[in-house]
C-alpha cells in the first residue's frame, strides 16, 4: 500500500540522515533501497563514485538479521568495516587474509546477532562451512559488489565469482542486489542469468562523467609524448595504463630519470613492493604510477588528475573503468590515449592466431567498439554513452573531437546509400559487407547472396572503403544503425535513421580522417 511504502523510504530518509549524515538521496539510490526494503531483487548500474555502497548499507540497519555483501577485494574490505563501525554500524567481514581465530569470532558475533552488515569474499561465501552457517542466519539481504565480475564477457572475470548463481539455491527467499560501475548490454544479461534475478528493478544513473576530458592522441614518439605530458602537469597524480608489464617498469624508470616520482605496478611484482606503491600513491608521495591492468578496483583515490592510456585497451568497458579512476572529486581531469592503428593490428592478429570459440568472438565485438572509439569523428563522450545505452544529441564540448573538430560535410546522401544498402541485404550483414556492396566488390558472398542484383550494389564506387567504413561507423554512433555483437555484429536500422532515408533531416557528416595500417610497425615486433 502506498501509505506504508512512503513511510518506509521516510524511515530511509531518517537513517541518511542520522547515521550517514546526507541531506538527500542521490540519483538512483532510492529507487534501489526502496525495492530491496520491499523485498524485490535489484541492479544498481552506477559510475563509480556514484555511491553504490549506500544501496546496501542503508538497508542493512532497517532490515532484521544481517546484510551480506559479497566484494571481490580483500584490501578493501577492513577498510570498509572500520569505516562502518566508526559510524556506528556493527559490520564485519570473512576473507582468506583472516586467522583462524578472527573467523571464529566473527563467526560467534553473527550467531549472536552483534553483525548487521558482513562482507565477505566470494569464495568464502561458498564453502561448504560457510554456506550451512548462511542457511541457520536470518540473511535479509545478499549484496554482490563489482556484480561484472561473474561475467565472462566482462573485462574482470573472476573464477571466484562464477559460482555465486549457487547463493539463489542457498538462499532463496533473500533478495539479491547486484551492483556494478561498468557493464554493457552483454555483460548485464549475464548477469542477470548467472544470479538468476527475479525480475529485478533494475536502475541505471547516467554513465556520463561530465569533469572527464577525453582526448585521443596520435601515438608517435609515445615516450617522448608520455615524459612532455606529464611533466607539463607539474605533479598532480596521475595513472599511466601500459599493455605489459615490462613496458610499466622501462616507462616508470624512464618518468624517474626526469624527476617526476614514479612507479610501475603490475602482478609480477612482490606483494610488498605493491603494497608501497598503493600507500605511496595514496598519500600523495608518489605522482604517477605505470601500471598494467592488475592496479585496478578499488584505487579510491580522489584526487587523480590524469589517467593516459599508453595503449589502446580491450574494451570500451575496461576503458570507462579505467578512466573513471580520474576526476572522482568531481575537479576537472582529462583520461588520454594514445593510439596508433598498427596497435590496433597487432591485436588483430593475436585473435586470428586463437582458435573460434564464443568468447573470442565477444572479445573480437569488444574490440571493434573500442577502436571505433579511437577512430570516433563525432564526440567520443557520445560515443562512450551509446554504447552504454545512453543516448544523446548534444555534443559534449569537452572532448578532443568536441574542442577540435575534424572537418564536416554534407553526408545525407552517403548516409541515405549506406543505410539503404544495409535494409536492401536484409539487415543482416556486418560493415565489411556493406562496404563491398557498396563499392560493388565482386566477392564469392556477395554472389551466393546475389547481392550484385540489388539496386544499392555499386552505388558507392567512387569512394574508398576506408571512406564507407567511416560513414558506417559514424552512423552507429549516431544512433542511425545498430551494431547487434551477439548477431555477428549485424547491423540493422534503428528508428531513427527513418527520418533520413525518406530525406526528411539532413545528415553532417565528418570527412574521414583516413588513416593507413601502418603495417611495416605490426612486421617489427
Ligand atoms: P561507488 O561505490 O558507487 O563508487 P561510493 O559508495 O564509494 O561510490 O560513494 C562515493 C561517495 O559518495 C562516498 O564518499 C559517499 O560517502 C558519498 N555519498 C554516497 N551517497 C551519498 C548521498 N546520498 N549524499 C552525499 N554523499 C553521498
Ligand atoms: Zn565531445
Amino acid at each position: 500500500p502506498p501509505a506504508a511504502q512512503a513511510s518506509t523510504l521516510d524511515q530511509a530518509r531518517a537513517v541518511l540522515k542520522q547515521v550517514f549524515g546526507y541531506e538527500t538521496f542521490r540519483s538512483g539510490q532510492e529507487t534501489v533501497i526502496e525495492a530491496v526494503l520491499n523485498g524485490r531483487d535489484a541492479v544498481a548500474l552506477m559510475p563509480t563514485g556514484g555511491g553504490k555502497s549506500l544501496c546496501y548499507q542503508l538497508p542493512a540497519l532497517m532490515l532484521p538479521g544481517v546484510t551480506v555483501v559479497v566484494s571481490p577485494l580483500v584490501s578493501l574490505m577492513d577498510d570498509q568495516v572500520s569505516a562502518m563501525q566508526a559510524m556506528g554500524v556493527p559490520a564485519g567481514a570473512i576473507h582468506s587474509g583472516m586467522q583462524g581465530a578472527e573467523v571464529m569470532q566473527v563467526l560467534r558475533d553473527l550467531q549472536d546477532g552483534r553483525i548487521r552488515l558482513l562482507y565477505a569474499a566470494p569464495e568464502r561465501v561458498l564453502t561448504p562451512a560457510f554456506a550451512e552457517r548462511l542457511q541457520t542466519l536470518q540473511v535479509s539481504l545478499l549484496a554482490v559488489d563489482e556484480a561484472h565480475c561473474i561475467s565472462q564477457w566482462g573485462h574482470d572475470f573472476r573464477p571466484e565469482y562464477g559460482r555465486l548463481g549457487e547463493l539463489r539455491q542457498l538462499l532463496p527467499h533473500t533478495p539479491m542486489l547486484a551492483l556494478t560501475a561498468t557493464a554493457d548490454h552483454v555483460t548485464r544479461d549475464d548477469i542477470l542469468q548467472r544470479l538468476q534475478l527475479r525480475e529485478p528493478q533494475v536502475f541505471q544513473s547516467s554513465f556520463d562523467r561530465p569533469n572527464i576530458r577525453y582526448l585521443v592522441q596520435e601515438k608517435f614518439k609515445p615516450l617522448k609524448q608520455v615524459v612532455e605530458y606529464v611533466k607539463a602537469q607539474r605533479g598532480v597524480s596521475g595513472i599511466i595504463y601500459c599493455g605489459s608489464r615490462k613496458k610499466t617498469e622501462e616507462l616508470a624508470l624512464k618518468l624517474q630519470v626526469e624527476g617526476v616520482r614514479s612507479a610501475a605496478y603490475h602482478a609480477g611484482l612482490p606483494h610488498e613492493e605493491k603494497r608501497q606503491t598503493l600507500h605511496g600513491f595514496l598519500r600523495d608521495d608518489i605522482d604517477v604510477v605505470v601500471a598494467t591492468i592488475a592496479f585496478g578496483m578499488g584505487i579510491n583515490k580522489p584526487n587523480v588528475r590524469f589517467v593516459l592510456h599508453y595503449d589502446i585497451p580491450r574494451s570500451v568497458e575496461a576503458y570507462y573503468q579505467e578512466t573513471g579512476r580520474a576526476g572522482r572529486d568531481g575537479v576537472a581531469s582529462e583520461a588520454v590515449m594514445f593510439y596508433e592503428p598498427g596497435d590496433a593490428a597487432w591485436i588483430w592478429r593475436l585473435f586470428d592466431e586463437q582458435p573460434d570459440s564464443e568468447r573470442l568472438r565477444v572479445e573480437r565485438q569488444k574490440f571493434q567498439v573500442m577502436t571505433s572509439f579511437a577512430e570516433a569523428q563525432t564526440c567520443r563522450r557520445l560515443v562512450l554513452l551509446n554504447y552504454f545505452g545512453e543516448y544523446r544529441e548534444q555534443p559534449c564540448g569537452n572532448c578532443d573531437l568536441c574542442l577540435n573538430p575534424p572537418q564536416q560535410y554534407d553526408g545525407t546522401v552517403d548516409a541515405q546509400k549506406a543505410l539503404s544498402c544495409v535494409y536492401r541485404t536484409g539487415q543482416q550483414f556486418g560493415v565489411n559487407h556493406i562496404v563491398e556492396v557498396l563499392r560493388g566488390a565482386q566477392t564469392q558472398r556477395i554472389k551466393q547472396q546475389r547481392h550484385d542484383e540489388l539496386t544499392t550494389y555499386g552505388i558507392g564506387k567512387e569512394q574508398s572503403a576506408e571512406h564507407w567504413v567511416s560513414v558506417i561507423r559514424q552512423l552507429i554512433h549516431r544512433g542511425l544503425l545498430i551494431q547487434d555483437i551477439r548477431r555477428h555484429s549485424a547491423l540493422h536500422l534503428a528508428q531513427n535513421a527513418r527520418p533520413v532515408l525518406r530525406g526528411e533531416i539532413a545528415l553532417t557528416l565528418a570527412k574521414p580522417r583516413i588513416q593507413a595500417v601502418a603495417g611495416a610497425k605490426v612486421a617489427e615486433r
